[in-house]
């Protein structure tokens, strides 16, 4: 076994290979760019070499920076993760030129797979079913058309170096022929340099599963087994499962003797993908045809590791190092169902738009990597978060917007489905858009739920999928009520039941707070009564059309949660202030509200009579007038900072300043006063 290995990635996967060459007791050295100088694959290896700028083709990408990297500390051999240069068979054979092993599948298997059109030609020979198309070398755009009518519409033209769901274009029609091969030609010459196209016939409604494969240097190969891979937006994925659901053992064995075939065919040795598009016949008959291999690691990986309880960067490990593959294909079983689901940065409601932003708040759901205590024994975790960040980084626009992978194993696909529900409830993003709650809205999904898993799931399920807003006015308004109150007390995480007083009112009766709630403004006011209770009324005299309602408010610290009771509907939620916005995370899905200028409507509490009064515990961060100033109602007086944000505190009314009670720094208590004016 190798003594150390560089990691020629960043994020989740090159902390995913660092986690387990520690546990290999491999030491591991991580690269780095300027903007990864604090990145968490940077602290999660033994070592870390800087190569250059953020863009990738200024670092990630500089292979001569990387292979220098791993000579000057010493690594034996280098892991390439997925994406950046794991496909690059020069990359691959500039290591071996090196002296170092490249952890991966030898230069030959990349380039034989590394284009659509000649793997097919390869696989075409191997007896492995393709997808009926024309992959040939002719590129005459009226042979193109003619092989597009003889294969029948619709087609798929496809760049031949294409890959990441980029250079394809579907033509229903004769007539958009043309116009779809020149643009899908332009984008595969700006995007991989090459703009050699394939036609493929465009199966309607397929499903794509894929198999994993492994090969070892010693000429033996198992499969295992498959992932179903069929819900996708713009041909990428999305959810990933395993086993693919209605999988028989039959065709199991079939697809999988197929994509060993595949890998034998190109001597292959490591881990790889060989992706299958599936037709669903009206019967229910599947028939399988190869799509396209990819010669690294998947980001999926992780589902077939739950279901097999193997590690398969160990097992990449130790077929580069020269050992014989661990399992045979008799040893390996599937346990359970595992699902994937990837967290990304990105806007679903606005065309899945990639997103950028500071991870104010990255809470995960509890989990343990998965384990197991014998090859093939049961597996004692069933929720796994691959992150490569943690609370306070930033994902930036240089890089892939995926912010991390949730993977959850069951003992049935059931159980694995509403395992995933609750894990992606739990999974708190303040301070960037992410695709979460559309993936939990995915998951509750009939036809995801029903397993009807196909290529179009998501545009099906539209209705159900986009702009949904499963948290209400009335929880989003009664939550953050709650919040700003369990605030005031500085009772964040402590429960207040441990000190039985009731709410005091700080002098006021009744404080009003104005709301934003997609766009419209809601008013509320929250009257303090004598026993101590609480009462809120939403919706009343503001210029929204909701319903009002009223009713007690009843509110309880649970650890780092708030149990909130309103008009006698309680929950548990999660709330976080970010600036002016709130954001309320609940069972049923996630919400953001904005509170507007809340101390203008916390009610006379700054305003006794001259007397300013801070409305709750926070510090004074400036002053704006000193003694003697003549001020205006409305002129900004102080700004404090309270509730890890800052507000303004204005003149209730005309008048000159006589006194100031403290000084910027200064702590305040809850009614200490702050400022007196004169009439
Ligand atoms: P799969 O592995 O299932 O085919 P993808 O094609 O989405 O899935 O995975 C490869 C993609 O991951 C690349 O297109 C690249 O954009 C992205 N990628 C590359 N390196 C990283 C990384 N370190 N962290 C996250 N994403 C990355
Ligand atoms: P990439 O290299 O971008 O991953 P693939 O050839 O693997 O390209 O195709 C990506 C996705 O496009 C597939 O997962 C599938 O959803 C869709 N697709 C590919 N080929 C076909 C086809 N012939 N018919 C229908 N959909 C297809
Ligand atoms: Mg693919």
């Amino acid at each position: 076994m190798f003594k150390k290995i560089l990691i020629a990635n960043r994020g989740e996967i090159a902390c995913r290979v660092a986690a387990t060459a520690r546990r290999m007791a491999v030491q591991t050295v991580a690269v780095y760019s300027d903007a990864d100088a604090h990145a968490r694959h940077v602290s999660a290896c033994d070592e870390a070499v800087h190569i250059g700028g953020s863009a990738p083709k200024d670092s990630y990408l500089r292979w001569e920076r990387i292979l220098e990297a791993a000579k000057a500390t010493g690594a034996e051999a280098i892991h390439p993760g997925y994406g950046f240069l794991s496909e690059n068979d020069e990359f691959a054979k500039a290591c071996a030129d090196a002296g170092l092993v490249f952890i991966g599948p030898p230069p030959s298997a990349i380039e034989a797979m590394g284009l659509k059109a000649q793997s097919k030609q390869l696989m075409e020979k191997a007896g492995v079913p393709l997808v009926p198309g024309y992959h040939g070398a002719d590129q005459d755009p009226a042979m193109l058309a003619a092989e597009a009518a003889r294969i029948g519409y619709p087609v798929l033209i496809k760049a031949s170096a294409g890959g990441g769901g980029k250079g394809m274009r579907v033509v229903d029609k004769p007539q958009e022929f043309d116009a779809a091969l020149a643009s899908c030609k332009r984008e595969a010459i700006n995007s991989f340099g090459d703009d050699a196209v394939l036609i493929e016939k465009y199966v309607q409604r397929p499903r794509h599963i894929e198999i994993q494969v492994f090969g070892d240097t010693h000429g033996n190969y198992v499969y295992l087994f498959e992932r179903d891979c069929s819900v996708q937006r713009r041909h990428q994925k999305v959810l990933e499962e395993a086993p693919a659901p209605g999988m028989t053992e039959a065709m199991r064995k079939q697809m999988g003797d197929a994509a060993v075939a595949a890998a034998r065919a190109v001597h292959y040795v490591g881990a790889g993908t060989v992706e299958f598009i599936v037709e669903q016949k009206p019967d229910g008959a599947m028939s399988f045809f190869f799509m396209e291999m990819n010669t690294r690691l998947q980001v999926e990986h992780p589902v077939t590791e739950a279901i097999t309880g193997l590690d398969l960067v160990e097992w990449q490990l130790r077929v580069a190092s020269g050992e014989v593959l661990p399992l045979a294909q008799h040893e390996l079983r599937i346990t359970g169902h595992a699902i994937e689901a990837r967290i990304c940065a990105e806007s679903p409601d606005n065309q899945f738009l990639p997103a950028t932003g500071t991870l104010q708040v990255f809470n995960v759901p509890k989990c343990v990597r998965f384990e197991r205590s014998a090859p093939g024994a049961a597996l004692t975790a069933s929720v796994r978060l691959d992150a490569g960040v943690a609370a306070g980084d930033a994902i930036s626009p240089f890089y892939d917007s995926m912010v991390a992978k949730l993977i959850v194993h069951g003992q049935t696909r059931e159980e694995a489905l509403a395992r995933m529900d609750a894990a992606l409830g739990q999974t708190h993003i303040v301070g960037l858009q992410t695709n979460v709650q559309f993936l939990r809205h995915v998951v509750r999904s009939p036809s995801f739920v029903n397993a009807q898993l196909d290529t179009a799931l998501i545009p099906r399920e539209q209705a159900v999928l986009f702009n949904q807003e499963p948290v209400g006015l009335l929880l989003a308004v009664s939550a953050t009520v709650a919040h700003i109150l369990l605030v005031e007390r500085g009772l964040e995480g402590v429960d207040p039941f441990s000190r039985r007083d009731g709410w005091r009112s700080h002098g006021v009766q009744v404080r009003r707070f104005a709301f934003a709630f997609h766009g419209e403004t809601v008013n509320a006011a929250l009257t303090y009564l004598h026993d101590g209770g609480l009462h809120l009324a939403i919706g009343e005299g503001g210029a929204s059309d909701v319903a009002p309602m009223a009713g007690s408010l009843t509110v309880a610290a649970v650890g780092g949660d708030i149990d909130v009771q309103f008009a006698n509907r309680r929950n548990t939620v999660s709330v976080y202030r970010n600036g002016d916005s709130t954001h309320v995370f609940s069972n049923q899905g996630a919400t953001q509200i904005i509170v507007i200028d809340l101390l203008s409507h916390a009610g006379d509490a700054q305003d006794e009579g001259g007397r300013l009064t801070a409305p709750m515990p926070g510090k004074v961060v400036s002053l704006a007038v000193k003694v003697g100033d003549k001020v205006q109602k409305g002129q900004p007086l102080a700004v404090m900072e309270a509730m890890k944000m800052e507000h303004t505190l204005a003149a209730p009314h005309d008048g000159t300043v006589t006194n100031l009670f403290f000084a910027p720094g200064d702590q305040l208590t809850e009614g200490a006063e702050l400022i007196r004016l004169s009439a």
